[in-house]
């Protein structure tokens, strides 16, 4: 039985842009994050559990992770290409591309994961187990 609340839920596009701002999607307060890569266990204002009760929740999120990852990854590298074509600095390229392959995933964390709990939340609503 879910508890009662006096406001009603929000829009799945308030919930995704919430999210992108790395506010949790429920009730829009910051700080669901101790550092860059380490999220809080609840929201701080509403108590939602950020990990959420489904063992499947991480490989989601990890999954968002990895296909944002790379595809921002292959855009810019293509762009890189259409804008040096055909003197490709192929040596520094080869650099470039194995750090951006470490960096892009670790930058993008943090809004993966709050998107795909957003994405979660829109698909099954928070229950009373989840604060
Ligand atoms: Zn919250």
């Amino acid at each position: 039985m879910a508890a009662p609340t006096s406001e009603p839920l929000p829009s799945p596009r308030r919930r995704l842009a919430r999210a992108l701002a790395l506010h949790c999607p429920e009730c829009g307060s910051g700080q669901l994050f101790r550092r860059w890569l380490f999220l809080q266990e609840r929201c701080p204002r509403c108590a939602l559990r950020l990990d959420r009760a489904n063992p499947d929740h991480f490989v989601g999120a990890y999954l968002v992770n990895l296909i944002f990852a790379e595809l921002l990854f292959a855009a810019g590298l293509g762009i890189w290409l259409l804008a040096v074509w055909p003197n490709v600095p192929w040596d520094r390229i080869e650099v470039v591309a194995v750090a951006a392959m470490i960096l892009s995933p670790l930058a993008t964390y943090p809004f993966t994961r709050t998107i795909w709990l957003a994405a979660d939340l829109i698909f099954d609503p928070p229950k009373a187990s989840d604060r």
